[in-house]
């Protein structure tokens, strides 16, 4: 673990797909609450679950095209969210997506092109910081998250 620039972090992830958004009209936005100094965790793992649910959002969007990615510090953590406007998941679900393999409706798998890995990698990863993550429906659509400590900070 390293102390590191989420927000660098995220503008890096973002901008690899960059030509996507433009091609595919997405309206992409980000949010960044103001802080002091970095976050704790394996930086290159941390870009992997940030590739993962970028990738996803790009998936499932549906025909309204926005992605909007926020950050927000609750006590001495900073949480990471990626929302998409697509499908809701059901509920009884929410907890099978971290599953290896996972994948029960068919509509809202990738077929072919997905592999049902990405969130079982997305929880180890966050098991191995210790932090948390989740996913919850919102308005229009669904929202990922997940949470390190800042640096400098008591945990
Ligand atoms: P896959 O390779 O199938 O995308 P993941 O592990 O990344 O595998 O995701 C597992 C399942 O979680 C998906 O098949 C899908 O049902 C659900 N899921 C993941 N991200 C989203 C999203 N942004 N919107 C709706 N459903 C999602």
């Amino acid at each position: 673990p390293e102390a590191f620039h989420i927000e660098s972090a995220i503008q890096t992830a973002v901008s690899r797909l960059q030509g996507l958004y433009a091609e595919r009209g997405i309206q992409f936005e980000l949010a960044f609450q103001e802080h002091e100094g970095d976050v704790i965790g394996d930086a290159g793992k941390i870009n992997q679950v940030l590739n993962n649910y970028l990738s996803n959002a790009v998936f499932f969007l549906n025909e309204h095209k926005r992605i909007r990615i926020e950050t927000r510090i609750t006590g001495n953590r900073l949480r990471v969210s990626v929302f998409n406007t697509g499908p809701h998941i059901p509920e009884e679900e929410m907890e099978l997506i971290w599953t290896s393999f996972y994948k029960v409706d068919k509509a809202r798998t990738r077929g072919e092109g997905g592999t049902g890995l990405g969130l079982s990698i997305v929880q180890r990863i966050m098991d191995l910081h210790e932090m948390g993550y989740g996913a919850a429906n919102a308005d229009g659509g669904v929202t990922f998250w997940f949470e390190l400590p800042l640096a400098g900070e008591e945990s």
